[in-house]
């Protein structure tokens, strides 16, 4: 580590900037917003010094910059200039500001552009709402340790109350929800580290940044991940090292787990007071029995969250430049799976045919031959576009357009194992070329 880094208080304290110019305003600015009384000079000259707490040089002829450097550092006030590292006995990092919360980014010098590339990412990871859990934590500050007198046993209420319902209350605005919360949690502290929470969360189509940030920001807290077959390693990395991950299986006429027992193991671990993460692939809601699973513990007593996540149809139709409604071309898009318990394929073909639009058709690829009888039979044409994609959304996409009757003849040869969905109508015929492959 190149520089040991610090905040410093300058409240009602004394700050000197030499120069002239947006550069040295900008600086002014930021030491009259951390509370410094700022004295700003074009030209330096030693006496005003005197008292500072802290100096900074931008824009200012070179051997005032040289001066202030040298009497700074021998009068042992901190002292930075402007793009002279060589003149510095601090350096200013790239901010995130969460006010009461401050991120500080350093690169030590050595890549500036890093870091504020890196604070970008940072900037977006962070919703600016961290600043009102922050203030909301400051706000009880005293409740707390006057509720939690020990030590480790506040950490960990603060732990489950700076993460669990009442931070993500505060994480959406509603500070006074979030307020009632803290209070309760005060008011009878020992109910509050035995809490589980369950979050049924939408890991998206497979790419790690297909995830929403509310799923990263729970993955990275969670005690515990529960997922099954579609949910990729990279997104699995994501979750805490210690954190346990337990594999609930489900590849089709594969189950590992029956789904009874994945509730039980879900009002289980909520029982034990852990924060369970339930990854499910693309949106759990559609097609991954997320309603079940929130049935389950709401009638046991457990608290739970559902997170959205991107389906497999957005996914595929935004990874092969598909529009899956078209003003010429499509008015509806609905979502319906090929698939049922015993193999066979359930559908009321007439139905689908008739409301038109895109048909987006999951755990199809086995029951595609029905698929396509049925369809045809109820009076779709032919000739209608269609596409095959597999992994969609991921970087292994792959996708196969034709008429049904080609992707029924080609998709034996063509598949290569992964999860597909089939997409069906019109606008599948306005696929923006680039990916045709
Ligand atoms: N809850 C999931 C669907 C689970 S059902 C979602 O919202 O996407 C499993 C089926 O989803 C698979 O058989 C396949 O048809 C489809 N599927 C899931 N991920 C996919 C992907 N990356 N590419 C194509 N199809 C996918």
């Amino acid at each position: 580590m190149r520089h040991y880094p610090a905040f410093m208080d300058i409240i009602g304290r004394k700050a000197l900037v030499i120069g002239q110019g947006e550069s040295a305003d900008r600086k002014a600015q930021a030491l009259r917003r951390a509370g410094a009384e700022v004295n700003i000079s074009p030209t330096f000259k030693p006496s005003l010094l005197d008292g500072c707490a802290i100096a900074i040089g931008a824009e200012a002829p070179d051997e005032d910059l040289q001066a202030l450097s040298r009497t700074a550092i021998e009068r042992g006030i901190p002292v930075n200039i402007v793009d002279r590292p060589e003149l510095c006995s601090f350096i200013t990092p790239a901010i995130v500001d969460r006010s009461p919360l401050t991120i500080a980014i350093s690169s030590g010098g050595a890549a500036p552009v890093l870091a504020r590339l890196l604070r970008a990412k940072i900037e977006a990871l962070v919703s600016p709402n961290y600043a009102r859990l922050a203030t909301l934590a400051e706000q009880f500050k005293d409740k707390v340790r006057a509720a939690f007198p020990d030590m480790a046993i506040r950490r960990r209420a603060l732990e489950t109350l700076l993460t669990g319902p009442a931070a993500d209350l505060a994480l959406s605005g509603q500070e006074n929800e979030a307020g009632k919360l803290f209070e309760a949690a005060i008011n009878q502290p020992d109910t509050i580290s035995r809490k589980g929470i369950v979050y049924l969360v939408g890991a998206g189509p497979g790419a790690p940044d297909l995830l929403t940030l509310r799923a990263q920001r729970l993955l990275g807290e969670a005690d515990v991940i529960v997922h099954d077959r579609l949910v990729t390693d990279e997104i699995l990395d994501m979750g805490r090292r210690d954190a346990g991950r337990i594999f609930v299986g489900k590849a089709r006429a594969n189950h590992c787990m029956r789904q009874e027992d994945i509730n039980a193991l879900l009002v289980r671990l909520g029982q034990e007071g852990k924060r369970v993460v339930r990854l499910k692939g693309g949106d759990p809601l559609i097609f991954g029995r997320g309603g079940e699973e929130a049935e389950a513990l709401a009638e046991a007593g457990i608290p739970f969250e559902i997170v959205p996540g991107i389906t497999a149809a957005l996914g595929c139709a935004a990874g092969s430049n598909i529009p899956l409604t078209h003003r010429e071309a499509a008015r509806a898009v609905t979502f319906i799976t090929g698939h049922t318990r015993d193999g066979t394929l359930e559908m009321d073909f007439h139905g689908a045919v008739q409301l038109g639009g895109t048909l987006a058709v999951y755990m199809g690829i086995v029951t595609l031959p029905r698929l396509r009888d049925g369809l045809l039979a109820a009076g779709l044409p032919a000739d209608t576009p269609s596409a095959l994609i597999e992994r969609g959304g991921t970087e292994a996409q792959r996708t196969l357009f034709g008429t049904l009757d080609h992707l029924v003849a080609t998709a034996p040869d063509w598949s290569e194992g992964g999860p597909a969905l089939v997409l069906v109508g019109q606008a599948v015929g306005r696929a923006v070329p680039d990916h045709r492959d």
